[in-house]
C-alpha cells in the first residue's frame, strides 16, 4: 500500500480529523509524539515540523537541538478513540537532521538501512511476527497502577476464572478497527497475564505494529480500570512477559526458508539464519533485552529461555522451529521482551542472521530435550552456552561482538550504551529488600 499527500488530505476532510499525533520511538523503545492541530497539516506533509531533538533521550546535544519530523505517509491511521474534540489521525515519523538528512540516531531510520542492505542481498521481506506478553493489574482510587492482578486464570483459561476476558477482547476489537488482523488472544500462564497474537509483517511495519500495539493495549486497559505493563517480570515466583518474535525471509512472495526437498523441510538458508542468531545470541542480548528487570525473567523454570541452543520439538531452547512449513516456515526466537526497542531488535537480529548467511555458517545440532533439566557436563559436553545473565554482562557482550554494533550503527551504539550504563551504574548501588532479608539478622 502506499498512501499519498492527497489521500491523507481527503481523508481529513472526510474524517473531520482535528489533531494530528506525530510519532516517533526513542533509544529506549518508548513512543514519543507531538500533537499539532489539523491546521498545521500543510507543515507535516512537507516535512516542516520541528522539535527539540536535545530533549528526547539518545538523540543530539543542546548545540544541534533542532530536528524535522519526515511523515511516512502509509502510516496513516485515525484513532476510533478520540471523542468529543473532533478524531486524532497519527504518522509515523522518521527523525531527520536541520539539512533533511535522515538523522541516524533515530531507531526507524536504521532499521530502515538494514533492511535495504537485506534487499541488496537479494530479500524482498523480513517477516515479523511479535507475541507480546502483558500484565493487567488493578488501578487504585487515584488512577495508580497496584501490584493487584485482576484474576487467578492460567494458561487458556476462560471467565470467569479469567476477568481480562471483556478487556482483552475490547483490545482486540480495537486493534481490528485500526487494521491489525489479530490471529489469536488468549489468557497466558501467569495469573493476570494476557498474550495476543496478530499476523506477521515486514520488518519496518512489524516495528511500528508493535509500538501501536503497546499503546492500544495500555489505554484500552486504563478503560477498563486496569494498568497494563510490559515489564518483563513484574512478579517473582510466576512467568514473565516475553515477546517471541517469529522471523522468516522472503523472496518475491515466496518463504526463503522453506524447502520440501530436505528431511526437515527447512531450507540451507534457513539453517544458516539460524546459526548466525546463535552465533550472535550473546551479543543481542542487550538489546533483546535492554532493562535490569528482562535479567528476572531469564531465569530456569518459567518458560523463557537460558540457554543457547535451538530445538524442533521443545519450547526450552533460545530458538523453536515451530512445526508449520510452506509459506509458515519460521524460526521463533523466545527471548526478546516487550521492553525491547523493537526497531533496535529487528535490525539487530537480522543483520546476525544475515551474517550467518554471508559465511555460510551451519548449527550444532538441535536439543530435542529439556535442557534445564540437563548436568552441567552434559551441557558443556553439548557446548550449549549460557545467555549473560545480567545487563552489565549483556552489555559487555554487545562491546565484543562488531556485527551486532554495526547493525546500530555508531550513533545507536554510543547512545544505547551511554545509557545503559547509566542504568545498571544506578541499579548497582539500590539495596533490595531480599538483601536485607538474607543479611540483616545474619550478620
Ligand atoms: P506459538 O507457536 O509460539 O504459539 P503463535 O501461533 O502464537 O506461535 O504465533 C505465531 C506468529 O507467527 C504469528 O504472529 C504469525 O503471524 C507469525 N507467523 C506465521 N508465519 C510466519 C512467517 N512465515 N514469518 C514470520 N512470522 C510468521
Ligand atoms: N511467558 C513465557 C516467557 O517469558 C513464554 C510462555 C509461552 O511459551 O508463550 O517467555
Ligand atoms: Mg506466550
Ligand atoms: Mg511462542
Amino acid at each position: 500500500k502506499t498512501i499519498t499527500a492527497d489521500e491523507i488530505r481527503q481523508s481529513v476532510e472526510k474524517e473531520n480529523v482535528r489533531f494530528l499525533r506525530l510519532m516517533f520511538t526513542d533509544i529506549n523503545g518508548i513512543i514519543k509524539n507531538v500533537e499539532v492541530p489539523v491546521s498545521q497539516l500543510e507543515k507535516v506533509l512537507a516535512n516542516k515540523i520541528t522539535f527539540d531533538g536535545s530533549s528526547i533521550d539518545g538523540f543530539v546535544r543542546i548545540e544541534e537541538a533542532d530536528m524535522l519530523l519526515y511523515p511516512d505517509f502509509n502510516t496513516w491511521l485515525l484513532f476510533p478513540w478520540g471523542g468529543e474534540h473532533g478524531k486524532v489521525a497519527r504518522l509515523i515519523c522518521s527523525v531527520h537532521t536541520p539539512d533533511g538528512k535522515p538523522f541516524p540516531g533515530d531507531p526507524r531510520n536504521n532499521l530502515k538501512r538494514i533492511t535495504e542492505q537485506m534487499k541488496k542481498a537479494g530479500f524482498s521481506a523480513f517477516n515479523i511476527g511479535p507475541e507480546p506478553e502483558f500484565f493487567l493489574f488493578k488501578l487504585d482510587d487515584d488512577g495508580k497502577p497496584t501490584m493487584k492482578l485482576n484474576d487467578k486464570g492460567s494458561y487458556f483459561d476462560f471467565a470467569p476464572l479469567d476477568l481480562g476476558e471483556n478487556c482483552r477482547r475490547d483490545i482486540v476489537l480495537e486493534l481490528e478497527k485500526m487494521g491489525f488482523e489479530v490471529e489469536a488472544s488468549h489468557h497466558e500462564v501467569a495469573p493476570g497475564q494476557h498474550e495476543i497474537d496478530f499476523r506477521y509483517a515486514d520488518a519496518l511495519d512489524a516495528a511500528d505494529n508493535i509500538q501501536t500495539f503497546k499503546l492500544v493495549v495500555k489505554s484500552i486497559a486504563r478503560k477498563h480500570g486496569l494498568y497494563a505493563t510490559f515489564m518483563p517480570k513484574p512478579l517473582q515466583g510466576i512467568n514473565g512477559s516475553g515477546m517471541h518474535i517469529n522471523m522468516s525471509l522472503f523472496k518475491d512472495g515466496q518463504n526463503v526458508f522453506y524447502d520440501e526437498t530436505t528431511d526437515t523441510q527447512l531450507s540451507e538458508p534457513a539453517m544458516h539464519f539460524l546459526a548466525g542468531i546463535l552465533e550472535h545470541a550473546r551479543g543481542l542480548t542487550a538489546i533483546n533485552n535492554p532493562t535490569v528487570n528482562s535479567y528476572k525473567r531469564l531465569v530456569p523454570g518459567f518458560e523463557a529461555p537460558v540457554y543457547i541452543a535451538w530445538s524442533q520439538t521443545n519450547r526450552s531452547p533460545l530458538i523453536r522451529i515451530p512445526q508449520s512449513r510452506g509459506l509458515s516456515t519460521r524460526l521463533e526466537l523466545r527471548s526478546v521482551d516487550p521492553t525491547a526497542n523493537p526497531y533496535l531488535a529487528i535490525a539487530a537480529i537480522l543483520e546476525a542472521g544475515l551474517d550467518g548467511m554471508n559465511n555460510g555458517l551451519t548449527p550444532e545440532e538441535g536439543i530435542d530435550r529439556n535442557i534445564y533439566r540437563m548436568q552441567d557436563s552434559e551441557r558443556k559436553a553439548n557446548h550449549i552456552q549460557d545467555l549473560p545473565s545480567t545487563l552489565h554482562n549483556a552489555l559487555k557482550a554487545l562491546e565484543a561482538d562488531p556485527i551486532v554494533k554495526a547493525a546500530l550503527g555508531e550513533h545507536l551504539y554510543q547512545s544505547f550504551k551511554d545509557s545503559k550504563e547509566l542504568e545498571w551504574a544506578a541499579y548497582r548501588q539500590s539495596v533490595s529488600e531480599w538483601e536485607r532479608d538474607q543479611y540483616l539478622e545474619l550478620y
